[in-house]
């Protein structure tokens, strides 16, 4: 997502640039004039959560996607055709769609609905049906519609679309971000990541001389008296993923010959004047790629392309188009981590999709633990430890990242009463502690099984996934043939870090761990002693070690554990008594 949304990723980079960093999550909502063109209903806001029981009983076969652009008066024209299953008797199909687009006509399976038989007051919009419906049919609407989308707030956090000029002023360039409110800020759609479509067909219809590249494969272009219209297919895209791009990008193209035998399309679409830039970023796609597919597996969408976009904010992962900026600066280790972010969501996000926005940590915690593993696979222990160091600084622990509710995004990722930015970097590290305990093999394999559904994912041979915290536990316990609810109660079920307390007595150094609710919590722990390394089963939660008054002692000397940091804590309450920078 994001990274879109990834403040915490941004904020990993260095302490020093922590507080900049930092987004301003207010929820676009709490625009209240509705003549605002960043306002939002409540009802458009919102991302996920519960569903009515109309769309709980829709499936979402195929979006068949047109629209034109008028970039001069930042209005679109649009025609969506929407095929779905059903599973319940229907006589009303409800969708969601930003209110403030005007709907000229609604067909239901090739009959038009009269205007008095469809509303659309609050962003749901509801249509009744010529007929009832049976569970097991097929309905086909096609909704044609236009108007001024939202403008988007604070992309890519607060999503919408931007209306700009290039950097050199020449030429229109816009772009959409649909993190931080969802499909229907441009779409009719359900706007629940369970609802994603399976089959997407985009075509874009420009002024002659722009671009509008879209998720999915390139399936030809025409033109036609100015206009240009781009044609692409995509399967299973995001609700927050599909992008209306436009400008006048130039391609750096190419074909990356993966380790599974099959060959992958790399495509950069960039501005001009940033050529070199551009062909900087493009040079690390096949070091990208090599990572991902020899750590992780095969890219789940070599049938279509490596795609990546220049955008005018930091970054958004959408499907096979990732949105970039290009105005980072390098870091010690040496790659873009902004790329290697968005381009994680590929595999966390896209290929498996979270069915509940409360368990985000999926999407967003595995793919920040990504940017250690990329620098430890390419510069090696220091790069690994130097990036988790910088996000262990920036948790938080106010609120637990699960509850095992269903969540809206904004419930998660905005309000107070959710973890907000903790789901970046804290499940990086529950995913890096879940590594030590049990080993490269076992958590490398749980993670192929989370993400393609099997251990042995070859290219074709898997679908995409949803996933779940308590489906990736299953995974962890199926794997290791041992029970680890221990481990996720209580890191992804509590705010507060386990703490180790440790005394000594008698010759003796004796540990504890104080967890929340006195949980359980076997974790055992490493400890030098005079430069020897013992480890402590802890398997009770307590353990004991001979140890003289005089010996040097390190609890946890390879930092294997998130825990509770004396250190930390006063890190963070010294940075929030600094000044804020304007
Ligand atoms: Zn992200």
């Amino acid at each position: 997502m994001k990274m879109a949304l990834c403040s915490a990723a941004l904020a990993a980079l260095s302490f020093v640039s922590l507080a900049a960093a930092e987004p301003d999550r207010t929820p676009a909502s709490d625009i209240t004039d509705p003549k605002d063109p960043k306002f939002l209903t409540a009802q458009t806001r919102k991302q996920g959560g519960v569903m009515p029981a109309e769309q709980l009983a829709l499936d979402f076969r195929h979006l068949d996607l047109s629209t034109k652009v008028f970039p001069d008066e930042k209005r679109i024209e649009s025609v969506a055709v929407l095929t779905f299953g059903t599973s319940a008797r229907l006589s009303e199909l409800v969708l969601d769609l930003f209110p403030k687009f005007t709907i000229h006509r609604i067909e239901i399976n090739g009959r038009a609905v009269p205007p008095a038989q469809y509303s659309n007051p609050e962003g749901q919009l509801r249509i009744k049906l010529p007929r009832a419906v049976d569970a097991g049919a097929t309905i086909k609407a096609r909704i044609v519609y236009s108007g001024t989308p939202p403008l988007a707030k604070r992309p890519p956090w607060e999503g919408g679309t931007t209306w700009l000029k290039t950097p050199d002023g020449k030429s229109p360039w816009i772009d959409t971000s649909l993190w931080g409110g969802g499909c229907d800020l441009l779409i009719p759609c359900i706007d629940h990541p369970t609802r994603k479509a399976a089959i997407v067909d985009e075509h874009y219809t420009v002024p002659t001389g722009l671009m509008a590249p879209g998720n999915g494969a390139f399936v030809g272009k025409s033109e036609k008296n100015g206009w240009t219209t781009w044609n692409w297919h995509a399967r299973s895209v995001h609700t927050y993923g599909p992008v209306l791009d436009v400008g006048p990008y130039k391609v750096f193209e190419g074909e990356y010959r993966s380790r599974f035998g099959n060959s992958i399309p790399m495509r950069l679409y960039y501005l001009p004047g940033e050529e070199d830039k551009a062909a900087e970023l493009f040079r690390e796609f096949p070091q990208t790629l090599d990572f991902w597919e020899s750590r992780i597996g095969p890219y789940p969408w070599a049938d279509q392309k490596m795609g990546v976009i220049r955008v005018p904010y930091s970054g958004l992962e959408n499907q096979t188009l990732v949105g970039h900026s290009n105005d980072f600066p390098k870091t010690p280790q040496g790659f873009d981590w902004l790329m290697n972010h968005e381009f994680s969501h590929e595999w966390f996000g896209n290929q498996m999709s979270v069915s509940n926005y409360d368990d985000l940590w999926l999407h967003e915690g595995l793919g920040s633990y990504a940017q250690p593993l990329l620098g430890e696979y390419l510069g090696g222990t220091i790069d690994y430890m130097s990036l988790l160091k910088a996000q262990r600084a920036i948790i938080r622990n106010e609120q637990p990242l699960v509850t095992g509710e269903e969540r809206s995004e904004k419930a998660v990722y905005a309000d107070k009463t959710g973890p907000r930015g903790d789901i970046y970097p804290k499940g990086s590290w529950i995913a890096h502690t879940l590594r030590q305990l049990i080993g490269d093999d076992a958590f490398f394999k749980s993670i192929r099984i989370l993400v393609y559904g099997r251990p042995d994912p070859l290219p074709g041979n898997f679908q995409p996934q949803f996933g779940t915290t308590q489906g990736y536990l299953k995974i962890v316990n199926d794997v290791t043939g041992k029970d680890y609810k221990w481990f996720f109660d209580a890191y992804f079920y509590r705010a507060p870090l386990p703490k180790l307390l440790s005394t000594r007595e008698g010759g003796l150094l004796k540990l504890r761990w104080e967890v929340p609710d006195n949980l359980p919590f076997a974790m055992p722990v490493d400890i030098r002693i005079d430069g020897r390394v013992v480890t402590l089963p802890m398997s009770d939660g307590t353990g004991e070690i001979p140890a003289g008054a005089h010996a040097a002692i390190t609890l946890d000397p390879a930092s294997k554990i998130l825990m509770q940091s004396d250190a930390i804590d006063r890190f963070r309450a010294w940075e929030a008594a600094q000044p804020k920078k304007q």
